[in-house]
């Protein structure tokens, strides 16, 4: 029977947009499969924050933040405490991966007209020791644009490849198997659905019109994770981190099914580390939302006093924006799944920044004239503000008793005792006005603040929470939400599939979030930030250059 294509690609989220365009460029067929319409087209990068690793790059040069590979090496091992024999190949795609950022990533997306947002962030700060969790310097680089600034540059090729007749998508096109044929595969074939011009993000209809089958010499899965199945995120949820939640929030739209992975596994693609996942612990429920259960995770600086549901500090290094992991590990150990950030008006103004391109209207819109406000404005920004008066998880008070006994209504119980609250945030309070403390927290407020990127817009100014000229106090109840899967198909530097008796799938290749964004499991246990962007476009560049290169 006649190919149809070259390649097959099945996903046009990010990793599947820059295999399908390296395989055109490469001057093959290629053939892009995804169950959602047109209006979905980039998947789950449109909606990101478009931050992404990037290490010793210009930006950071120009902030006095001196990096290298080294550095850089040093924290992603630290980081993805890599521990058993799984490992082989993410470890492998951990070294290749940091090389590529600290090495051609940023180049090759730049002659491609992507831009970065000159302020570098600093995500998961660690806390412990050199060889520990954690960022030694800022590296989260935000692309100009956002979500939508990432995914434009290979929208345009595929769009220009679909124009000389290289590239075809196939939209609402589901794929229900992959077809094999001597052990090799060689298509997919699956439902055809309804067409339905639902808005970006919301659900589709799954009601199906037909069936179709494909046939090319190399299949690659783009699928992305789970994360929007909160039932195969339960089923795999880690012994380690007990029960799983029984409230989570989603931080992905709901084609974020998981579905293909199974498929995919049906096929006999060896998957590995499905127990290792990224959820965040300062999700909020959003109060306009997209798609269900849409949870927003904060972007915290790392001001605000954290407590678990009893009104327990929590411990350091378990700061905002320090260690995602290990407060998942901590809240768990609770026995709740919930927690409770206090600040004040200050803090939220200045620390407050919402993940996802639409909660960025003034970078995604590309205005410097909005984003300089965040610098300047007297308010938080306005999706913040929008969130304190109309979010769920919010409540804002002039006082801490009204505060407290606020809190413990939202929550549905009374565990949280003012006096021990108070008691809490007034020896806090009593550390601020030295600059050299005892208290942890206090100290890496000091230290971000020697960060010119974050004493200039991430982290307030020290002042006493309770000081009235901050506030109002501001309490936000935190929620898990689901968002990354960091385990998947193992695959080799190619992003060819083993399968489950350890020899290479011929035809078959992974890549993006159903790889582990490489290999399997890139990322290890934890991740550094900006690195699943990243990942897809560094699996997928693979994936599409070696299956072009494998068809001749
Ligand atoms: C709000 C938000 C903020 C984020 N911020 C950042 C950030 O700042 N930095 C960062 O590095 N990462 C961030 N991420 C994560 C990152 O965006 C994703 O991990 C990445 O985009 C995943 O891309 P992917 O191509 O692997 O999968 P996806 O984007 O999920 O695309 C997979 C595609 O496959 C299709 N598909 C699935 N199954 C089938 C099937 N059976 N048949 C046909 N089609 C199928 C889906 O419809 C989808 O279009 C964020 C994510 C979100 C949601």
């Amino acid at each position: 029977m006649a190919d149809d294509a070259d390649v097959i690609v099945v996903g046009g989220g990010l990793a599947g947009l820059v295999a399908a365009t390296e395989i055109a460029d490469a001057g093959k067929r290629v053939i892009v499969v995804d169950q959602e319409g047109e209006q979905s087209l980039g998947g789950q990068a449109f909606w990101s924050f478009g931050g992404l690793f990037l290490v010793n790059s210009p930006e950071q040069r120009r902030l006095g933040i001196k990096d290298s590979y080294d550095l850089a090496l040093q924290d992603w091992m630290g980081t993805a405490g890599f521990d058993r024999d799984d490992d082989h190949w993410p470890k492998r795609w951990a070294e290749a991966y940091v090389a590529f950022a600290a090495g051609e990533k940023r180049d090759w997306l730049r002659a491609m007209g992507h831009r970065i947002f000159p302020v570098v962030g600093w995500a998961e700060r660690g806390g412990y020791d050199a060889m520990g969790h954690g960022n030694s310097v800022p590296r989260f680089h935000v692309t100009w644009g956002t979500g939508p600034g990432i995914v434009e540059p290979f929208e345009r090729r595929a769009r220009e490849a679909q124009k000389n007749g290289r590239l075809t998508f196939r939209f609402r096109h589901r794929v229900d198997t992959l077809m094999k044929t001597n052990g090799a595969i060689d298509g997919v074939s699956g439902s055809v659905l309804e067409p339905d011009s639902v808005e970006r993000g919301k659900s589709s209809s799954r009601k199906i019109v037909g069936d179709f089958s494909l046939r090319a010499p190399a299949v690659i899965v783009a699928s992305g994770g789970i994360g929007g199945n909160h039932e195969m995120v339960r089923q795999n949820w880690p012994k380690r981190l007990g029960e799983p939640p029984k409230f989570m929030i989603s931080g992905v739209p709901e084609h974020v099914d998981g579905r293909m992975i199974g498929i995919t596994e049906a096929a006999g693609a060896r998957l590995i580390n499905r127990d290792r996942m990224w959820h965040y612990v300062e999700g909020i429920q959003n109060w306009n939302p997209i798609w269900p259960r849409h949870g927003i995770r904060i972007l915290p600086g790392p001001s605000s006093m954290w407590f678990d549901a009893s009104g327990k500090r929590l411990p350091a290094p378990l700061f905002p924006g320090s260690d995602t992991l290990g407060q998942l590990h901590y809240i768990m150990s609770t026995g709740y799944d919930y927690s409770w950030f206090i600040l004040t008006q200050s803090i939220i103004k200045k620390e407050f920044a919402l993940s996802g391109s639409e909660q960025n209207p003034d970078l995604t819109g590309k205005s410097w004239r909005m984003t300089i406000k965040r610098a300047t404005n007297k308010g938080a920004p306005a999706p913040v503000e929008a969130f304190k008066k109309n979010g769920a998880d919010f409540i804002v008070r002039d006082n801490l008793a009204d505060l407290v006994s606020a809190m413990n209504v939202l929550a549905g119980n009374d565990l949280l005792q003012h006096d021990h609250i108070k008691a809490q945030i007034e020896a806090r309070d009593r550390e601020i006005i030295n600059p050299y403390v005892k208290d942890a927290q206090v100290m890496n407020i000091h230290n971000a603040r020697r960060y010119v990127g974050d004493k200039l817009i991430r982290t307030a100014k020290p002042h006493r929470i309770l000081d009235p000229e901050h506030g109002p106090l501001i309490a936000v109840k935190l929620n898990i939400l689901t968002r990354k899967t960091l385990g998947g198909f193992e695959t080799d530097l190619d992003s060819r599939v083993f399968g489950s008796n350890g020899a290479i799938i011929r035809g078959l290749y992974a890549a993006g979030e159903a790889a582990g964004f490489g290999g399997g499991g890139v990322h290890g246990y934890r991740s550094l930030e900006g690195t699943f962007l990243g990942g897809c476009l560094f699996s997928g560049r693979n994936a599409g250059r070696a299956a072009a290169k494998a068809a001749g």
